[in-house]
């Protein structure tokens, strides 16, 4: 029996052991399973390693995405660009980290992409930004970070709520919410933005997929913007994990 699972804390509400299950049994996938391993600290993970002599991978979220690197064997080229690892595939021993989000992230966003989609305003500057960044730059599309507080060492690409004024909003056609504002059961938040400035050619792309329609994305489609839960993207970069760990773990 293969052993797979998801590293992360707290895990109460995840989607990839449900999605995993199922996945499962519905393609008859037989002598494997998908484990919830909740661990409070990261210095957790080497022990569960050595008490699972038959993990094949795992994957990892919130908080550990990037705590996790010091503990891999070997990164590839994504997942050291980034910074950032959400998938590790265990070979012989051996832990490999890569970034599944960024695969998740382009093949949803590709799909809506329109010529006049060149500059986009990034929401929030954590783990999952920064595979978005690196996806942007892949799809040549030009970005501004916004934050909620600048230092003074800060660059001059990133910006604050404050500083977002209709003009930028009206130069800047794709708009991506990685930050957990309007996440369940935060429902009735949404990030701070001069909402009366989108129109048309605004598209609206939310990480965010609980509820499936988020105040962001309501406030977009109102001004007749096209808008985009972040659930494909969930899809997709569980499917390339699975991609990467079926590859390997069957031989
Ligand atoms: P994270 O590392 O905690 O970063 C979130 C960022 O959002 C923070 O760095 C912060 O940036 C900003 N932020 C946090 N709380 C905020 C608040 N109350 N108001 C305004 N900004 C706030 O989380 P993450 O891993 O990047 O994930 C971000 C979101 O994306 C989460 O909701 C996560 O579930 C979702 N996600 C979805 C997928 C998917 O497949 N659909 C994949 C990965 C992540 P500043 O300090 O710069 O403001």
């Amino acid at each position: 029996m293969k052993i797979f699972g998801l590293i992360g804390y707290p895990l109460s509400h995840s989607f990839s052991p449900i999605y995993f299950k199922k996945k499962f049994a519905k393609e008859k996938i037989t002598n494997v399973s998908y484990e919830s391993f909740p661990i409070a600290t990261i210095d957790e993970f080497p022990s569960l390693i050595r008490s699972y002599p038959n993990l094949g991978g795992v994957n990892v979220t919130i908080p550990y995405k990037e705590t996790i690197i010091p503990f891999l064997n070997e990164l590839d080229a994504i997942a050291k660009a980034i910074g950032a690892v959400n998938t590790i595939d265990v070979q012989n021993g051996k832990l490999i980290g890569y970034n599944t989000d960024v695969h998740g992230f382009s093949v949803s966003l590709q799909k809506l992409l329109q010529p006049f989609h060149q500059s986009a305003l990034i929401l929030g500057t954590g783990g999952a930004s920064k595979a978005i960044a690196y996806s942007l730059k892949k799809l040549n599309i030009s970005f501004l970070f916004v934050t909620r507080k600048k230092s003074a060492a800060s660059s001059s690409s990133l910006l604050t709520y404050t500083d977002l004024t209709s003009d930028i909003i009206k130069s800047h056609f794709l708009i991506i919410n990685c930050t957990p504002i309007g996440m369940f059961p935060d429902i009735n938040s949404c990030p701070q933005l001069p909402y009366g400035a989108l129109g048309k050619e605004h598209l609206l792309f939310d990480l965010v997929y609980n509820p499936e329609e988020t105040l962001f994305m309501k406030k977009g489609k109102e001004r007749g913007s096209a808008v985009c839960n972040g659930f494909e993207m969930l899809v997709s970069q569980a499917e390339k994990s699975w991609e990467i760990w079926s590859a390997t773990c069957f031989d």
